[in-house]
């Protein structure tokens, strides 16, 4: 993976931290191999002054609705350090609570909603931290024995925490397994299942670190002959896309648009001998159930019974892991693999269609990666539910 920091950009930020904080965090965005969907987040910490005047130790960190892409000081939140180092300290604390107490410690209360992982960032004692979700080393990590692999590759100055629910569950178990550590012999911390941290005093390193881990995960890779199959796509009617779409449409109750990926790994993908196998595990990581939901579908039944079948495995699915107070999502499929055709997503418009798109696009590939590896295996359903019914989400899909 390349390294884009330049050294003539950076200067302009040179007496600005802040901007520095958002420059490193674009350039984490332009690579699609590490941010999807506006997953990542970055922070830095300041000295801020309050409103009465006082100097205070804060930190300045992604907000929530914002693309690192793009990403603007502006789309960067400040909050009391003390504060969330104080919720930290809590044994228990419901998301919904959390975020009303991180509203609290907002220093600028008309900024956006901070990152969810605001907490978790808060406890790790370097200016500069940075979080992505590295598809190289999720091919890794989604494997059998995938903690052992990290660990063999990466060495023990990486901390590897198995997987907790983002939120804070996950700031809550990193700061109990972190409380006692010597953190200066530590380069990053390893979320299974999730991604990856980096953190430093300096924006370059923190920068720097990331890219070295997501090359070393790509090197692995390439050294396991782990690569993904390629094919020419068949021809698709006009009229069986419109049959597909009225059928998604119906089941989603309202009309969506349709989108065939027909590029030749796309439809190498479809002609895997073991597609429904694979395909059928679960996602690259839990949040992208919130666009794609768990699985996709697949069309090797007729057009009508593959997409009802789908639709009535995820009425299961959502009886075997809901509570009383949760209420069904639609049980239409966001993606569909065409055997021979290519690849399919689905969106209530063109924008969530390429959206959803791009997440099957990074899904399948790490899928072709891990399988070389040994097998691909993503997070149980129950664990990806409880991210695809998040309150937190769900609000957020609502917005949107
Ligand atoms: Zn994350």
């Amino acid at each position: 993976m390349q390294n884009r920091w330049n050294e003539n950009e950076a200067k302009s930020y040179s007496r600005n931290p802040k901007g520095l904080r958002a420059y490193t965090s674009r350039l984490l965005g332009q690579e699609k191999d590490l941010v999807l969907q506006g997953g990542g987040n970055t922070s830095l910490k300041v000295d801020e002054m309050d409103k009465a005047g006082n100097t205070l130790p804060a930190l300045f960190v992604k907000g929530s609705g914002w693309d690192l892409e793009s990403i603007e000081e502006t789309g960067f939140v400040t909050l009391s350090l003390d504060a969330l180092l104080q919720m930290a300290q809590r044994t228990a604390l419901s998301d919904s609570e959390m975020v009303q107490q991180q509203r609290l410690a907002m220093l600028d209360p008309q900024s956006p909603n901070p990152s969810v992982e605001a907490i978790l960032h808060a406890i790790i004692p370097f200016r500069y931290v940075d979080h992505t979700h590295a598809d190289a080393v999720l091919a890794i990590m989604n494997t059998k024995d995938g903690a052992e692999k990290i660990k063999e590759i990466y060495g023990d100055r990486y901390l590897i925490i198995p997987y907790v629910m983002p939120g804070f569950k996950l700031a809550r178990k990193v700061y109990e397994l972190t409380r006692n550590i010597n953190w200066s012999r530590h380069k990053g911390i390893m979320l299974m299942n999730h991604g990856v941290f980096t953190f430093s005093d300096n924006a370059r390193e923190s920068y720097r670190r990331m890219i070295q881990i997501a090359t070393k995960a790509e090197a692995h890779l390439e050294d396991q002959g782990a690569k993904i199959s390629l094919a020419e796509p068949q021809a698709a009617t006009p009229e069986s896309l419109k049959q597909i779409c009225q059928i998604v449409s119906d089941i989603r109750g309202l009309p969506v648009v349709i989108n065939l990926d027909q590029s030749r790994e796309a439809v190498g993908f479809s002609n895997h001998p073991e597609l429904s196998k694979i395909a059928t595990r679960g996602p690259l990581t839990p949040d992208h159930s919130i666009f794609a939901k768990r699985i996709p579908a697949i069309l090797n039944n007729g057009f009508s019974q593959s997409i009802e079948s789908y639709a009535s495995e995820y009425q299961s699915y959502f009886e075997r892991n809901a509570n009383p107070e949760l209420t069904r999502l639609d049980p239409a499929p966001r993606w569909a693999i065409w055997p021979g055709k290519g690849i399919l997503s689905f969106g209530r418009d063109q924008s969530e269609a390429m959206a959803i798109a791009d997440i099957a696009r990074h899904t399948t590939k790490v899928i072709q990666l891990s399988e070389h590896l040994g097998d691909w295996k993503p997070l149980p359903e129950s664990d990806i539910f409880e991210v695809e019914y998040w309150e937190l989400e769900q609000a957020k899909l609502k917005k949107r």
